[in-house]
């Protein structure tokens, strides 16, 4: 039997790669660290020979590997998401290290699906999709030249989480985090229901709304809302509706 530590509800999603030769080396980082979930969000040159050749014996992970044209899909069944970035953004940010976010992705993987994000290698993610996260990892590497190559981050996250799943195989639940937490998609659909509620009530008139609606995504990923936050939040806004129509 194997000894090899069961990493199958974390993946790892790949936005917009423009080199198929990273693609290929994330793949092989991830099989040597024990993980397999690749998911890939409009890649540039997907399949390829290049990211064939440099995967070198990850090609069952290239294979299997679902591709998405959006983020907001490759995520939407997670309820913990973690994206990396090149820049520390700290501001209105949970912000931490690759170990930290390692350790809270392996007790969050307990529960359900999780996802840990990768950008672009020219521009990094835009802020729309940073905004769809709970948490940002940045590597404390050189300030001076803070930017990794993309399968290089991706190998040492990878290498952070199998460290954190050896150390704690079996980590402890808490009672408090038994709620089930709500995913991705259910918090979106919340958030464009409360959307549709500031436009009929004149809310958003004459305002672009895309700022704020990133300001409340925010918000709300924040508080890991769970699955009975969404309920009665939207059960409110159902309220609101059919008192808007009387
Ligand atoms: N020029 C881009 C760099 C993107 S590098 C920028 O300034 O954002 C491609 C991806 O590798 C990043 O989006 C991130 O996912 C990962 N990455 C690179 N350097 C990193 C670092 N120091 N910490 C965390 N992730 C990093």
């Amino acid at each position: 039997m194997s000894t090899e530590p069961d990493m199958d509800q974390i993946r790892i999603v790949l936005v917009r790669p423009s080199h198929p030769g990273n693609i290929g080396a994330a793949a092989r980082a991830m099989k040597n660290m024990g993980l397999k979930q690749l998911v890939l969000v409009a890649p540039e040159a997907f399949p390829s020979d290049v990211a064939t050749a440099r995967a070198s014996g990850a090609e069952d992970v290239l294979i299997n590997a679902p591709i998405c044209d959006r983020l907001e899909h490759a995520i939407s069944d997670c309820h913990h998401v973690v994206t990396t970035t090149a820049r520390n953004r700290s501001l209105q940010w949970d912000n931490v290290d690759a170990r930290k976010a390692a350790n809270q992705v392996i007790r969050q993987s307990r529960q359900g699906q999780v996802a840990v994000v990768f950008g672009p290698e020219r521009t990094g993610l835009s802020n729309q999709e940073i905004e769809l996260s709970h948490q940002l990892v940045h590597i404390p590497v050189n300030d001076d030249f803070s930017s990794m190559n993309l399968a290089a981050a991706v190998m040492l996250m990878c290498y952070e989480l199998r460290m954190a799943f050896i150390d704690e195989p079996e980590s402890y639940i808490s009672e408090s985090e038994i709620e089930k937490k709500a995913t991705s998609g259910q918090v979106e659909g919340f958030i464009q229901h409360l959307h549709e509620i500031m436009a009929q009530i004149g809310f958003l008139t004459n305002k672009p709304s895309d700022r704020l609606m990133g300001r409340i995504r925010r918000l709300y990923n924040r508080s890991h809302m769970s699955e009975q936050d969404v309920n009665i939040m939207r059960g409110i806004l159902a309220g609101i509706q059919s008192r808007i129509k009387r």
